[in-house]
């Protein structure tokens, strides 16, 4: 079965060449015990090793199965030494880091054998050698007798054809020695033995065959084989390491060294720790800043109304000039917010067109409306005339008007009286966002009513004076007198009457008017803001819907003093002389036109005022100037505060830690290749059992692969840790609450990261152990 035909194989080192094996030929039978002695030099382990496929001859042939091994793969060879070869050396080659039934499993991992059926093989082989008992021992809690043994039954556990034997009993005493020569005796009844030994009389005592070497060449042989031509019966199974067995394999070696890997781990955690540390603060002030700006940002929505100043050009005007020299003289000049004021053509497209807006940019809405409403409330059973304002009821029609011009005009950032429309009700209420309620309900319906107070729950006096309370200053109002109350709205032409003259007056109020009414409103619910960072949308007192305002004026449409008013250049209520501006806005305020006043739009966050402003820049595209609709963004002042410098910091500190990524991948290298050296013999055994190349690369790589996760959660943990004192460090500097926040994902993808890199700085010295000589790694001591 195993044959070597004309063997040779030489050693060259420097000018010098060794024969260690010189044109040897021998053939063995399936089952005997041949026992090879020689002088020391004689190349009895190199001939071994060839047989055994740990090394390779010059020339000649070695026929295994009657196949010749000429053109045989690597694969080929690793397959023949997992299958059919068991070896066992003189210092027994056991893997220190692992446990005795461990390292009889070893070679049962390469093949691939399921790890119920290992175990228990591996227990019946170290049963069949006497150490049932001993299993759960490592190698160095052993006597010399019962390391061979442990060999011995690694080399058994794959019941290997083959069993190739250097000095077995080498190291041993008298005593040990026969019991291990008993015990190989034993199993050479079924198997061929070739054993190497220095001992005579252990050869004759229990060999069936004794070759005997010198310089390489077979000097007799007692029992010679000459065997007929054998057919090709060579038909192996490949070998493979799973990728689990290889880190289980590394795993336990880097348990042997827990202080080393714990240091180089944190060694190389430091480039993760300062990575995931400025991300953390990155990613903090990032949040830091759009809350900021969001904040800023709802505070001052996008306003439209009927004039608008062009705020932006004025404010660059000023920026980007320098003094002027003193000339000695001044020049009278336009004013440029007049100059650039724009008369905003509100249209009902338009209001149809912001209508549209995407819900998920801007959810809320609120129209100004200028209509002045007919207010009537029912006091003591008596109708009386009430008014939602705070302002001191007027006595004459002028200072009513004069006070309903001044609401209108300084609607715009004071909070207003109209609370915003909400596009889509499943997306955010922007009230609700910022209000708590006092009592009774949200507004429901068109003709429902809130009364606003401050964070204190306190009201101005005159705001419930004007609805017909009668209360003194300091005065507790119970919250169940406000909710439910009821108010009506009269039509204009229930309300005023015309005059001889053509003049409108309003009429004495009487309970026909209130009668009359078909808009019946009540107070809804009471509401303050929810709290000191809450918005103040609207002004403290009574806010009503938009559709409450767009009833009005439908139902003041075609009143007879809206007919007159629109055929007329003089207020119809004052005599006064108008031009087409104030015109239009007693118009509004009588109810005679559906354009509101202004528009302002609440973008839902600071993304999505971008794509507000694209929305609204749209309009204007191909337009006329005077047809375009300008917008005021009070909050763009906040814009230029924007994240693109942090980004810049925030790269710039990446690239620094990145620095410390690379040494520590460099370190790894360093330190695989550290392992590499030690683990020499460990890579000669793994051959010697049927590993292959990629095997061993795979183990090393797996060794990599559980040092980089480590370090990578180890620096994640640390970085965490770190980002408490960081935290209370910035807390007392900015007063900003746990600005650096170490987002998931990022910590994520730095351990895939330091995994990586760890592995790529290791790889290199992983191919270097694969590709080390098995034969010359076992020699190693
Ligand atoms: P033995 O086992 O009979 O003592 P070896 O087979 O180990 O002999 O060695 C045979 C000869 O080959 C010796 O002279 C030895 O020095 C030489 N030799 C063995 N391995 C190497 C090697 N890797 N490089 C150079 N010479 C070697
Ligand atoms: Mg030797």
């Amino acid at each position: 079965m195993l044959q070597l035909r004309q063997l040779r194989k030489s050693y060259h080192v420097g000018d010098t060449v060794t024969h260690a094996l010189d044109d040897v030929s021998i053939s063995f039978r399936n089952q005997e015990f041949v026992a090879i002695l020689g002088p020391s030099g004689s190349g009895k382990t190199t001939m071994l090793n060839v047989i055994g496929g740990l090394d390779r001859y010059d020339s000649g042939d070695l026929i295994i199965n009657g196949k010749s091994t000429k053109n045989f793969t690597e694969t080929d060879w690793d397959a023949y030494r997992n299958n059919s070869v068991g070896f066992i050396f003189q210092n027994y080659n056991l893997v220190a880091h692992l446990s005795i039934i461990a390292n009889v499993e070893l070679g049962m991992n390469l093949s691939g054998v399921p790890a119920s059926k290992r175990h228990q093989k591996a227990l019946d082989a170290l049963t069949k050698v006497g150490l049932k008992d001993q299993v759960a021992k490592s190698p160095n809690q052993l006597s010399g007798g019962q390391m061979q043994r442990v060999a011995i039954a690694r080399a058994l556990a794959n019941d290997p054809d083959i069993l190739l034997c250097d000095e077995p009993t080498g190291a041993l005493d008298t005593e040990t020695s026969e019991q291990i020569m008993q015990l190989i005796k034993q199993l050479s009844q079924d198997r061929l033995v070739v054993m190497v030994t220095h001992n005579p009389e252990l050869a004759k005592k229990y060999a069936t065959r004794i070759v005997n070497f010198q310089d390489g060449k077979i000097l007799n042989d007692s029992n010679d084989f000459k065997p007929a031509n054998e057919v090709d019966t060579f038909n192996l199974k490949r070998t493979k390491m799973s990728y689990w067995n290889a880190i289980k394999l590394s795993f336990t070696n880097i348990m042997t060294k827990k202080g080393r890997t714990a240091l180089t781990a944190f060694a190389s955690s430091i480039g993760i720790i300062s990575i995931a540390i400025v991300l953390a603060l990155s990613n903090g002030f990032q949040k830091q800043i759009d809350t900021t700006m969001s904040k800023a940002l709802a505070k001052y929505p996008v306003t439209i109304t009927q004039s608008a100043a062009n705020f932006d050009s004025f404010a660059q005007e000023k920026n980007s000039k320098n003094v002027a020299k003193n000339r000695g003289y001044i020049t009278a000049r336009k004013d440029k917010a007049q100059q650039s004021s724009h008369k905003n053509k509100i249209t009902l497209d338009y209001i149809n067109y912001i209508k549209k807006i995407n819900p998920k940019y801007a959810n809320n809405i609120s129209y100004q409306v200028g209509v002045n409403l007919n207010l009537l409330g029912k006091i003591d059973g008596k109708v009386k005339r009430v008014q939602f304002s705070p302002l001191e009821a007027g006595s004459t029609m002028t200072e009513a008007y004069s006070q309903m011009q001044t609401q209108t005009a300084s609607m715009s950032f004071m909070g207003s009286t109209v609370f915003p429309t909400e596009l889509d009700k499943s997306q955010g209420n922007i009230l609700k966002e910022n209000y708590h309620l006092l009592s009774g309900t949200w507004p429901k319906s068109a003709t429902d009513l809130v009364l606003v107070v401050d964070s204190q729950n306190t009201i101005i006096d005159n705001v419930l004076k004007n609805l017909g309370l009668n209360i003194k200053n300091g005065a507790k109002v119970d919250l169940s007198q406000l909710v439910g109350r009821e108010f009506r709205i009269a039509t204009n032409d229930d309300y005023y009457q015309k005059l001889p003259t053509g003049m409108f007056i309003p009429k004495k109020v009487n309970s026909a008017m209130y009668a009359n009414s078909k808009l019946k409103l009540r107070i809804a619910g009471v509401i303050r803001p929810k709290n000191k960072d809450s918005l103040e949308l609207l002004a403290h007192g009574i806010a009503y819907s938009d559709q409450l305002a767009q009833q009005v004026i439908k139902e003041n449409q075609s009143s007879a003093i809206v007919k007159a008013q629109k055929n007329s250049n003089q207020n119809v209520l004052t005599g006064q002389n108008m031009n087409k501006t104030t015109k239009k806005q007693v118009l509004q305020a009588i109810g005679g036109s559906t354009i509101p006043a202004g528009i302002m739009i609440y973008p839902n966050n600071f993304k999505a005022k971008n794509k507000v402003l694209n929305y609204l820049d749209n309009w204007n595209k191909g337009k006329t100037k005077q047809d375009k609709i300008n917008y005021t963004d009070m909050s763009s002042a906040v814009t230029t505060m924007t994240g693109g410098l942090l980004n810049g910091i925030t790269a710039v500190l990446i690239a620094f830690a990145a620095i410390s990524l690379v040494t520590s991948m460099i370190m790894i290298g360093i330190l695989t290749y550290t392992s590499v050296l030690e683990r020499t013999k460990e890579i000669g055994i793994l051959k010697a059992l049927g590993a292959r190349k990629k095997d061993i690369t795979r183990v090393f790589d797996a060794e990599t692969f559980i040092l980089g996760i480590f370090s990578g959660i180890l620096g994640i943990v640390i970085a965490w840790l770190l980002i408490f004192p960081i935290n209370s460090v910035l807390y007392s500097i900015t007063d900003l609450t746990n600005i650096a926040q170490l987002n998931p994902i990022h910590a994520l993808v730095l351990i895939g990261i330091s995994t990586i890199l760890t592995m790529l700085g290791g790889h290199l010295p992983a191919r270097i152990a694969a590709k080390k000589d098995a034969a010359i790694a076992l020699r190693s001591e």
